[in-house]
């Protein structure tokens, strides 16, 4: 007994037992740009492991539009420093741990939001590389039922999702409306609202080949925003949730107390716009309806696209056209 304890409880051991190279391949940039700036470094340096931190060895990644707009130097006042590995979202499994950490340990499959907010000095070390280096209280297990992928689709949208519906007030017995349904977060909103929110009725907006999607993820009343204008239709809401940048039209279809919650674009009251916080323990309390079934990852079916193809991957998210997650495996 005690010898197995010791075994399994040193990390000296444990570090030592899986081989980590100093460098990896990285997708990175050093000028901010669009997506040709993108360039694969064969031999970046493996992310140092500080004490609360894991090394993950990604094994998928998954992109989203904030990964566009900071390579475009949207956020430059707040960012990391250039040169940047992005990346925000990544499923793989970790092959060290450091000092304190308590939670994980090699071997473990885990997924999560890199870094714990989004525009605020994110990490310079991202995703999309074979190597990434993550604090432990952002991650969490990677729920058994869905494959890499699938799980790394994840993060961003779902907790995106999730802090909206919550910060809305969204609770049993009310409506929601989700703009943009078919999106990476959408298709987690209406999802989220009926499942672990109880809304009795979810309306969303997409376009004519997405209404299909839209009812499968069980919306009540789906939009087609190209042949109906939402803000025309009688129909009020208590939650409306803007995932396409609409927060003036939004505001109007909001019942009496009701509230608007904005991802991007311009807001007007009673709307009001917030910024996704990363957190492992959101994921954790979430992971049973993954597990079941009852809330589905959508990848988008262009891909997953291979490591070599995130130039490719980046084009096709900044058409705006995804339905679910633009998914990078394997990396
Ligand atoms: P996606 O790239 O996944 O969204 C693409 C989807 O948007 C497509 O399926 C498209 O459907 C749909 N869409 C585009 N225009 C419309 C429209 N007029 N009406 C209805 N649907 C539309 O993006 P995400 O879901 O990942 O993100 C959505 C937005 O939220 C982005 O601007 C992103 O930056 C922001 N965001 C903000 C966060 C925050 O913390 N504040 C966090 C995460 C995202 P179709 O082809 O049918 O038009």
């Amino acid at each position: 007994r005690c010898v197995a304890a010791s075994a399994s409880s040193s990390p000296a051991t444990a570090a030592a037992a899986t081989e980590v190279p100093g460098t990896m391949k990285a997708w990175a940039y050093d000028a901010y740009g669009d997506a040709s700036v993108l360039k694969i470094d064969e031999a970046a340096a493996v992310p140092a492991v500080g004490e609360d931190q894991v090394l993950v060895k990604v094994v998928a990644a998954a992109l989203n539009p904030v990964d566009a707009k900071r390579r475009a130097g949207k956020f430059q006042a707040t960012d990391s420093p250039l040169p940047t590995v992005p990346g925000y979202d990544v499923a793989g499994v970790v092959v060290k741990v450091g000092g304190q950490v308590k939670g994980f340990q090699e071997g473990d499959e885990v997924y999560g939001m890199i870094s714990e907010k989004p525009l605020e000095g994110p990490k310079q070390s991202g995703s999309l590389a074979e190597y990434t280096a993550v604090e432990e209280k952002l991650l969490a297990r990677k729920p058994k039922s869905i494959d890499f992928a699938q799980a790394a689709g994840l993060p961003v949208a779902i907790l995106t999702a999730n802090e909206g519906l919550e910060k809305a007030g969204l609770c049993a017995g009310k409506s929601v409306l989700v703009l943009g349904g078919a999106g990476g977060v959408g298709s987690l909103a209406i999802q989220l609202a009926k499942q672990v929110y109880g809304a009795s009725k979810v309306a969303a907006t997409a376009s004519t080949k997405k209404i299909e999607l839209l009812k499968s993820l069980g919306t009540d009343v789906a939009i087609d925003y190209t042949k109906e204008n939402f803000e025309d239709l009688p129909d009020k809401y208590d939650v409306v949730f803007d995932a396409v940048g609409q927060g003036e039209k939004a505001v109007k279809v909001v019942k009496e107390g009701g509230s608007v919650v904005v991802l991007t674009g311009a807001v007007t009251p009673p709307g009001f716009r917030f910024v996704v916080t990363s957190n492992g323990s959101t994921l954790e309390k979430l992971n049973p309806y993954l597990e079941s079934g009852k809330v589905k990852p959508v990848v988008d079916l262009q891909g997953p696209f291979p490591f070599s193809k995130v130039v490719e991957a980046f084009s096709y998210l900044e058409t705006g056209r995804a339905t679910g997650k633009v998914v990078i495996s394997p990396v």
